[in-house]
């Protein structure tokens, strides 16, 4: 049975699908105001795997991840930039799809925009206020924390470790500090009418409205970053409490940070690589492997020789496949059957939590058993095995095999056949630039 680590509880939990063999699934996505890095591809990647993974065991997943298309710092960028943030958010969502399918991903079922929900988000707002859960100040409209008598529990281990990397706006206003805005009043940049006055939706405001629009009731699972806990999640929580009378989620998932040099990466550090930069440099797909190499939980400490060494790996295993996979075709031995123990024994980890850094250790046990076995009908159901199980984790890497690339693996097996060494290493180091040795 599939076991999931929830947030709101600190334990790992068997996973109970609400509607059964359905998931509902809802992952905060991009603020586009800039390229993604290397921190930000974390959720994208690691919530791929988790609904290829569900749909593998039989499950429905409706998976959504949104684009916040309108906040102060895409206002502070088209400003910048001297162009409309229409234009600002239309590109970078557009290099956001191109980075997502780089990585390997597929593109969420739907990807609602903000502001395609500004009207439910008023209403929304409207009847936040008529419930006694929301006040109109100079500001703008403020939900009152204080009536959410759990607030804080999904966050509470270290809620004033969060408090002190929130921003804090000054605002003598509000009845308590810990209130959030709603809507914010203020006619700079994209601002729509509403009853209180020109301005903008709060971010937390955006993702609960997006997911009671959509859903329509208490969804399987809610994630997005480590970081996303406090005050964002809390505070989505809180609205759907009030208002809808359910607590948005049944499991919170959050992915650990990406560091670099101990230190979280970040826009405002200033100190991030961009997927766009390592993809020239690296296989995409080995930059995914090097995640998946790290299990969600546990941050990663990015570094160049990190990367370096997880593209030596990642090109071993693209060689020993390619190999097998010659040998299989020269045999004509291609099959679908698969190794049902060791199947058995992929669901296992990954039951366990997401055990992706195991499963990379099942993998290098089933090239290993490739790599020594002579008899190709059995190289052909590990090769396949192996290939089901890459497959959802998304790092199967793609190659076809032409003609010349078989004749020439064959005149190198004739020629070791006949002893004929010299001719045999000319044709193997042509095999070998081609990765297929
Ligand atoms: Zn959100």
């Amino acid at each position: 049975m599939l076991k999931l680590y929830n947030t709101l509880s600190q334990s790992i939990e068997p996973f109970q699908s609400i509607q059964p063999k359905k998931v509902s699934m809802y992952v905060c996505g991009p603020t586009v105001y800039g390229d993604i890095h290397l921190g930000n591809a974390r959720p994208v990647i690691f919530f791929d795997v988790l609904k290829r993974y569900l749909r593998f065991i039989g499950y429905d997943v409706v998976y959504v991840s949104n684009i916040t298309d309108v906040d102060d710092r895409i206002i502070d960028k088209a400003k910048e930039l001297k162009i409309k943030e229409t234009e600002i958010t239309a590109m970078y969502t557009k290099r956001f799809i191109d980075m997502t399918h780089a990585l390997g991903s597929f593109l969420p079922d739907h990807m609602p925009k903000a502001t395609d929900y500004v009207s439910h988000m008023i209403d929304y707002t409207k009847e936040l206020i008529d419930m006694g859960f929301a006040y109109v100040r100079s500001g703008g409209v403020y939900f009152r924390v204080g009536k959410v008598s759990d607030y804080g529990i999904l966050s509470k281990q270290n809620i004033e470790e969060l408090n002190k990397g929130v921003r804090i706006v000054l605002d003598d206003d509000k009845e308590d500090p810990r209130d959030f805005s709603v809507w914010k009043l203020t006619s700079d940049g994209l601002a729509y009418d509403s009853p209180w006055g020109k301005g903008r939706p709060g971010w937390h405001t955006e993702c609960a409205v997006m997911n009671h629009e959509i859903f329509g009731s208490e969804i399987d699972i809610h994630g997005g970053g480590t970081d996303l806990k406090f005050p964002h999640h809390e505070n989505e929580r809180a609205q759907a409490i009030v208002h809808d009378h359910h607590p948005l989620a049944r499991l919170w998932m959050h992915v650990a940070r990406l560091d670099i040099n101990e230190v979280k990466m970040s826009k405002s550090l200033n100190n991030f690589v961009l997927v766009k930069e390592i993809i020239q440099e690296f296989d995409p797909l080995a930059f995914r492997f090097m995640m998946i190499g790290h299990h969600y939980r546990q941050p990663i400490n990015y570094s160049d020789e990190l990367m370096d060494q997880y593209a030596k790996e990642y090109d071993k295993i693209k060689r020993s496949l390619k190999k097998a996979f010659l040998s299989i075709s020269l045999a004509k031995a291609h099959t679908l059957e698969t190794d049902h123990v060791q199947l058995d024994l992929f669901r296992q980890l990954m039951n366990d939590d997401v055990n992706t850094p195991n499963v990379i250790t099942q993998i290098y046990d089933l090239l290993k058993q490739m790599n020594k076995e002579k008899d190709t009908q059995r190289l052909s159901v590990i090769y396949q095995t192996t290939k089901v199980i890459l497959d959802v984790l998304g790092i199967m890497p793609l190659y076809e095999l032409s003609d010349e690339t078989l004749v020439t693996y064959k005149l190198w097996e004739e020629a070791r056949t006949n002893k004929d060494f010299e001719r045999a290493d000319r044709l193997r180091d042509q095999l070998f630039q081609k990765g297929w040795m």
